[in-house]
């Protein structure tokens, strides 16, 4: 296999090349831009591998795009690449519009024609896999309700907006020109080399450094929380093994409060990292205003890629946090230059 993941230097794109690294018989093609969001130390040794190669490009750039299908001799595209932070697409969506539905639609064009180039059993084998999130389903009531795969789409933020755009164009390229994609949507992920400006990064490097850790609203906004190396398992099983044409909700079926999120890291910290005096780094919470059309709970129902694919969430929440705290007590050297190039000028995010 010759897996082409756009976005790999990003969170969940790095995670994915991680997981794959070494694999007898892959070779890994990282097709990234490399914006803000992207980080090539979050490749670590899986960068130094005969078998994997980088190529910053745009996936907007569909001459390039095609240029590294050929030459790469790509046999499976996991779509990663986009602009995914939601505070930032309420402050400037037109990124948002550029890459997500823009870029989403070069890359189906140039993989469309690629494919066709293709001779018979090659062109069987080829998938194109979109990675896409819950938030295209939107705001579902407290206590009631999960999201399956049938549920209809109704986005609320520019970013959920563009990313339901994005995943009608794969549905669309596979209904009308018979492109073999599979699209998989997942919950909130968490975990190692996640950019400082979500949430739970943000809220342990905030109480690490002593300032005020920002919860929007009351903190009762409910997301269902997936260990990042839990959803790069499930990304393995979908391209490799998904049915065209199909989708795949992937969740951890831990749902918290954002409070409780926000509150769980302060106490591990409290264990880990004592502020001294008796005191507790929840004292450093501060409820700020609420985020504009903020949805107020998201829930996946992961049964279909469970009995279909036979994927379990390996982590709990308290696992994965426990983990996700060290990594980060452990891993200095990744944050530190992010978090001072956001205090030169650069804006670090709000709450996500
Ligand atoms: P991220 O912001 O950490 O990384 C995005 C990567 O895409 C970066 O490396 C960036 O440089 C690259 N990129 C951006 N624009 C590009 C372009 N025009 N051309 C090429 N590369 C470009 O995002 P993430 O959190 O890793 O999310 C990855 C994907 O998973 C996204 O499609 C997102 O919608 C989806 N998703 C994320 C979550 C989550 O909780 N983070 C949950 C479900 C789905």
């Amino acid at each position: 296999m010759n897996i082409l993941v756009t976005g790999g230097a990003g969170f969940i794109g790095s995670a994915v090349i991680r997981h794959l690294a070494g694999r007898q018989g892959v070779r890994i093609v990282n097709l990234d831009k490399l914006t803000y969001a992207g980080n090539p130390a979050s490749l670590g040794a899986a960068a130094s591998s005969l078998h994997y190669r980088f190529h910053q490009a745009d996936i907007c750039d569909d001459a390039a795009v095609l240029d590294i299908l050929r030459a790469e001799e790509i046999t499976h595209v996991m779509h990663l690449a986009a602009e995914s932070h939601v505070d930032r697409s309420i402050d400037g969506p037109a990124e948002f519009i550029q890459t997500n539905i823009v870029g989403t639609f070069k890359l189906l064009n140039a993989a469309l024609a690629y494919w066709r180039e293709l001779p018979g059993e090659r062109r069987d084998a080829f998938r194109f896999h979109h990675v896409s999130t819950d938030e295209v389903f939107g705001d579902l009531p407290f206590e009631s309700g999960v999201f399956t795969e049938d549920t209809p789409y109704d986005p609320s933020s520019p970013y959920s907006a563009s990313k339901a755009a994005s995943d009608h164009l794969v549905r669309a390229w596979h209904v009308t020109y018979g492109l073999p994609v599979v699209l998989s949507n997942c919950s909130n992920n968490y975990g190692p080399c996640h950019f400082p400006e979500k949430l739970i990064p943000l809220v342990i490097l905030n109480a690490l450094h002593e300032c005020e850790i920002p919860v929007y609203g009351q903190g009762s906004n409910v997301r269902d929380w997936l260990y990042v190396e839990d959803h790069a398992r499930a990304l393995e099983l979908v391209v490799t093994k998904g049915r065209p044409g199909e989708s795949y909700n992937v969740g951890g079926r831990a749902e918290r409060t954002n409070l409780q999120v926000v509150e769980t890291i302060c106490d591990l910290l409290d264990q880990r990292r004592p502020r001294g005096g008796a005191r507790s780094y929840r004292d450093l919470i501060r409820f700020v205003a609420d985020r504009p059309g903020h949805d107020r709970r998201y829930a996946i129902d992961p049964s279909k890629i469970e009995r279909e694919l036979g994927w379990r969430a390996q982590e709990s929440f308290e696992t994965g946090i426990a983990r996700t705290i060290d990594w980060y007590l452990d891993n200095r050297s990744w944050w530190q230059p992010i978090r001072e190039r956001s205090y030169a000028g650069e804006r670090l995010g709000k709450v996500a």
